[in-house]
């Protein structure tokens, strides 16, 4: 059976450590602050948006959370990003996904001050990503990336296989498996037998959205299988896109869901907000914690 990873205790782990560098801002003078603009009453965006505002107060951080309604026009929610990068009190600055139709993602995303764009969605930023100099990290893979990390997990020279292509979760966390040494493959909805390269995987990181997909048939004996899928059942259980009660008997490492990937996508985005103060302030060493 395999180990499985309690993604809740290494969040809160992460979390404490960035507390830390947190602190010593504080010391100085500098409270870091986050803010998350949120547009309409999507109720899974008001849940995350609550979860992340309560891991900002959990570490002493200034948070503030921006309700406007579903059909505020582009430009003045342009007006408002424009107004949050020019606040010296702001380091970080969220817009939470997704948006009404009527407002372009990408246009919103671009007004984000590339110093204060903690979600690291910029073009700039996912460009920079690419070339290996990230900025800030996009939190969902950089919180799976952690995962893998604090448990030990080789990253190098194994074979990683990353489900979904999202500009969000799949690619950036195949441009990171990639960077840490690993062969990557990307699977999408096109892909013509998923299972040929799932069972390939030391390293499968499933981010789709289907619950169920991959059953224990397409794992790798071992493997470390990380579910990024957030599911709800008619039940109204959460679960991932992996089928964990038979996909545990066969993996060497898994996580569950809910407490793995979901709680530490928070505490990597309290990391950026506190790096950005950090930059911003020119105090702290402003570096991601190679962790
Ligand atoms: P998305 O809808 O943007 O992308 C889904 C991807 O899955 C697409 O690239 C598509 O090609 C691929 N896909 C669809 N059907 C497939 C199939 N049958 N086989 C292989 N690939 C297939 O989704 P997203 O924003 O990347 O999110 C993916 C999942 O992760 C969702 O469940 C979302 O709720 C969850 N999520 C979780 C967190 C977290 O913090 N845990 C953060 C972001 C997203």
């Amino acid at each position: 059976t395999a180990q499985i990873i309690d993604g809740k205790a290494i969040a809160e782990q992460v979390r404490g450590e960035w507390k830390k560098r947190a602190d010593a801002l504080k010391a100085q003078g500098v409270l870091p602050g986050l803010a998350v603009i949120i547009v309409g009453d999507n109720p899974a965006s008001k849940v995350y948006v609550r979860n992340k505002v309560r891991a900002c107060h959990d570490v002493g951080l200034h948070s503030e959370v921006h309700e406007l309604p579903a059909d505020i026009t582009e430009a003045m929610l342009l007006k408002q990003i424009q107004d949050l990068n020019a606040n010296p009190d702001i380091h970080g600055i969220l817009v939470q996904l997704p948006l009404p139709d009527h407002i372009s993602d990408d246009k919103v995303l671009e007004t984000i001050d590339v110093e204060k764009d903690v979600d690291g969605f910029h073009l700039y930023n996912l460009g920079a990503l690419v070339a290996g100099n990230t900025v800030f990290p996009p939190c969902t893979p950089y919180g799976v990336q952690c995962l893998i990390e604090h448990t030990n997990i080789p990253i190098e020279g194994q074979n990683a296989v990353v489900v979904g292509r999202s500009n969000i979760v799949g690619k950036p966390m195949a441009l990171m498996l990639l960077h840490k040494g690993a062969t990557v493959s990307i699977c999408t909805s096109k892909t013509r037998d998923l299972a040929f390269y799932t069972r390939l995987a030391d390293i499968l990181v499933v981010a789709v959205g289907r619950p169920g997909l991959i059953t224990a048939d397409m794992v790798k004996e071992g493997a470390a299988v990380l579910d990024v899928g957030i599911n709800r059942t008619d039940e109204g259980k959460l679960v991932g896109d992996v089928d964990f009660e038979s996909v545990k008997e066969k993996a060497g490492h898994i996580t569950p869901v809910p407490g793995g990937v979901g709680p530490m996508t928070i505490s990597m985005l309290v990391a950026n907000t506190v790096l950005a103060a950090e930059r911003l302030s020119g105090l702290g060493s402003g570096k991601l914690q190679d962790t």
